[in-house]
């Protein structure tokens, strides 16, 4: 009875493996969520489709984006921390995994340990812009203006923790003024309401912001790089604006849930590689003013150095700027 218990439970194991195996041989099976932790028709959002398609292509099953915004991404990236870690259920996020680890007294999840690591995916620069018939018309009248109208002045981002929240802190800390913000879900709708005119200023990813920029449907101050955009040519940097230490680049990473199996996030992994390497991947992101993460960049190991490393480098600032959410 026992000989036939044990073999029972032998069998039982050898036909799990077995399984388990052949189904990681075999991944994707069918299609896989990717999660963005903001609003459809934003920046984040943006870059995700444009990887989600061409990793579709590659891996044979669809790659399909849903938008779970709010809360500065915490919510979207809550959702995927308490995912099943089957390599069905992905995330797409960028610097707001870092600065909401110290900007949120609570989070549903540990930022460094609740994730398994794909790889990074791109650094885009910021830009502030305004609503076209904003009144100032370079960086410097910009300051001016919101200091005399900082109680009337409005700012949007997507939230504390989005990467226009954190580059708004950082206007704000320079110019040592606080002014009045409106969050949204994320900046696609954000941009809408800058479109018509219901908010003033934002500080957003170029992949929001270049093309209506281009189309001059929007104001543009400066752009967070070191150097000016190939793209926009004539917005200057925010340093050549008057703004120094002001340098930021929103670099977005690929995540699964902690305990994805090694064969699901090598397959990731490898067909994020592939979609960087996509023309029309390479091409789309350089019009819209950034340009695709280096192979040895896109890593388990790279993406993890770079979250552990920007956690300890917001949160000294986050913490001298005494702004938390609960
Ligand atoms: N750009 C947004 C941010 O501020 C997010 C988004 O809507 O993609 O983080």
């Amino acid at each position: 009875m026992t000989f036939f218990k044990s073999l029972f439970s032998a069998t039982a194991i050898a036909a799990t493996f077995i399984a388990a195996s052949a189904s990681a041989q075999t991944y994707p099976e069918r299609s896989i969520t990717m999660v963005v932790p903001f609003a459809a028709g934003g920046p984040t959002d943006t870059v995700a489709r444009l990887v989600a398609e061409s990793m579709s292509k590659d891996l044979g099953q669809q790659v399909l984006v849903e938008n779970v915004g709010g809360a500065g991404g915490t919510l979207g990236a809550g959702r995927v921390a308490s995912s099943e870690p089957d390599g069905y259920t992905i995330l797409l996020h960028h610097i707001g995994m870092a600065t909401s680890a110290s900007l949120y007294r609570k989070l549903a999840y540990d930022p460094l340990n609740a994730f398994d690591y794909v790889g990074l995916v791109t650094d885009v620069p910021m830009t502030i812009v305004a609503r076209k018939d904003f009144e100032p018309t370079d960086l410097k009248g910009l300051v001016d203006y919101v200091k005399a109208n900082k109680d009337t002045v409005t700012v949007a981002n997507a939230g504390i923790g989005a990467a226009s929240h954190l580059c708004g802190m950082l206007f704000m800390s320079q110019i040592e003024t606080p002014l009045v913000t409106v969050p949204y879900k994320g900046t696609g709708p954000a941009m809408t309401d800058l479109l018509g005119g219901q908010v003033d200023i934002m500080c957003d990813q170029t992949t929001n912001t270049t093309k209506q920029i281009q189309g001059g449907t929007i104001k543009a101050y400066a752009v967070t790089s070191a150097d000016r955009l190939p793209v926009l040519p004539d917005v200057p940097t925010a340093a050549e604006g008057g703004l120094n230490d002001f340098q930021v680049g929103i670099w977005h990473g690929v995540y699964t849930p902690k305990g994805t199996p090694a064969e699901a996030i090598e397959k990731l992994n490898a067909s994020l590689k592939k979609a960087l390497k996509d023309e029309n991947v390479v091409a789309r992101f350089a019009e819209l003013g950034t340009a695709p993460s280096p192979d040895s960049d896109v890593t388990s190991a790279a993406l993890k150095a770079k979250l552990e490393g920007e956690i300890a480098r917001w949160k000294p600032v986050i913490e001298a700027a005494g702004q938390y959410a609960d």
